[in-house]
């Protein structure tokens, strides 16, 4: 009985936690404003409809997870899959999540503006919004933009890591020059590669405002960010982003730009992938990637074939991360420091899900999201604050982009 009483004791704060933690968790509206399944499980022919055993998310594991609305990111690599282009790549995407949205109506729902964002909420369903990954999807023609815009298209990221003709990415503007390096070694960035926006870049941005698209800025360079800022008329997104002062890696964000988002009105959701957001994974992955990686991989190589050896590798390559792998602490980091550098009203969650190769320990896929409620309320962040950091800020956000 004594034993009972001391472990009831000891075990009743850590029990009451977990139970209000939980029930703020689920009585929050969750959003999360990144995520690929559509071009990496969905164009694979997986029907998320039912519960998977690969990949990150499904609509299953969505509602163990507590989420309430999904920015579904369509995205396409520097070359299209089809020989039509991106644009029609994108409108397959869209094709795919349509279909879907229509066979599990009963608890999901697409949404094109805010009064359907929170109907679906009310209604308790699985709340889907379309996402454009990369200007490139546009083909350069504002045309497009718009027939997405019908489509549905609620945000667009002006690049993806390739620029457009008309807007530089992060990739680019910071990739070493091709010229010899200046005398001294440091590397420097060609001024043709951190052109920022062009006027026809601006064109864009101030379109996407008159059509309520969202302008997101990730994966977009700093200049182009900067003169995105200057040109929206609207508060801006950061889809998937993290924090360059923790992790400091080409696309995370500097504590400039964090207060340039906060200035506008803006959000910056926070990319959970292992090498933005803890340095040390970040640097073993540069190290493996790079020439002594391939010392490494050449050294393995000799007895297997190219098939074999990319198998053996990538074992190794993994093998080798893992123990880099961050904590959810650290991802919790990165929202914490956003909020700590300009307040609790420019944060949020873009977990990048089923878009990354590694993810912190725990946060193995998308039932997980309670973890991070926990964390923030074991680090004493109140009720209103982590209603905020959860969905709250994205929605203000949605709310001063979208028509009526
Ligand atoms: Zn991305």
């Amino acid at each position: 009985m004594k034993k009972i009483l001391i472990l009831f004791i000891f075990e009743l704060p850590i029990l009451l936690f977990a139970q209000s933690s939980k029930k703020l968790h689920f009585k929050a509206v969750l959003v999360d404003t990144h995520n690929d399944v559509l071009s990496s499980s969905v164009l694979e022919g997986k029907d998320i409809s039912h519960r998977l055993t690969t990949g990150h998310s499904d609509l299953d594991r969505w509602r163990e997870g507590g989420l309430d609305v999904q920015f579904f990111s369509v995205w396409t690599d520097r070359t299209p899959r089809n020989k039509e282009g991106f644009f029609k790549d994108a409108n397959q995407e869209i094709d795919s999540l349509e279909i879907i949205t229509l066979r599990n109506a009963f608890r999901m729902t697409l949404a094109t503006n805010y009064k359907e964002v929170k109907k679906g909420i009310k209604q308790k369903k699985l709340v889907a919004l379309i996402g454009v990954e990369g200007g490139h999807m546009i083909e350069d023609d504002l045309t497009k933009l718009d027939s997405l815009y019908k489509r549905g298209m609620r945000y667009m990221t002006l690049t993806w890591n390739n620029s457009t003709s008309w807007a530089t990415s992060a990739m680019d503007e910071t990739a070493p020059s091709k010229s010899p390096p200046p005398a001294g070694g440091e590397t420097y960035v060609d001024s043709t590669r951190r052109k920022g926006l062009t006027e026809f870049g601006k064109q864009i941005v101030r379109r996407m405002n008159e059509l309520g698209v969202i302008v997101d800025l990730s994966h977009v360079g700093e200049q182009t960010f900067y003169d995105a800022i200057a040109t929206t008329s609207k508060p801006v997104l950061l889809s998937h982003s993290s924090v360059w002062n923790i992790c400091p890696v080409f696309r995370n964000v500097k504590d400039d730009q964090i207060r340039a988002v906060a200035k506008n009105g803006g959000v910056i959701c926070v990319n959970f992938y292992s090498g933005f957001l803890d340095s040390n994974f970040a640097k073993k992955m540069a190290f493996l990637e790079g020439t002594e990686g391939k010392k490494i991989k050449d050294s393995l190589g000799q007895n297997y074939d190219a098939v074999k050896l990319n198998e053996v590798w990538n074992k190794y390559f993994s093998a080798q991360l893992e123990p880099y792998r961050p904590t959810i602490s650290k991802l919790v980091d990165h929202i914490d420091y956003i909020a700590k550098l300009v307040g609790d009203d420019y944060v949020g969650i873009g977990s990048d899900f089923d878009g990354v190769s590694s993810l912190p320990v725990g946060m193995d896929d998308v039932t997980k999201y309670p973890l991070i409620t926990d964390e923030l309320k074991r680090r004493g962040y109140s009720n209103k604050s982590i209603k905020k950091i959860l969905g709250g800020n994205v929605l203000r956000v949605m709310k001063s982009n979208f028509k009526k």
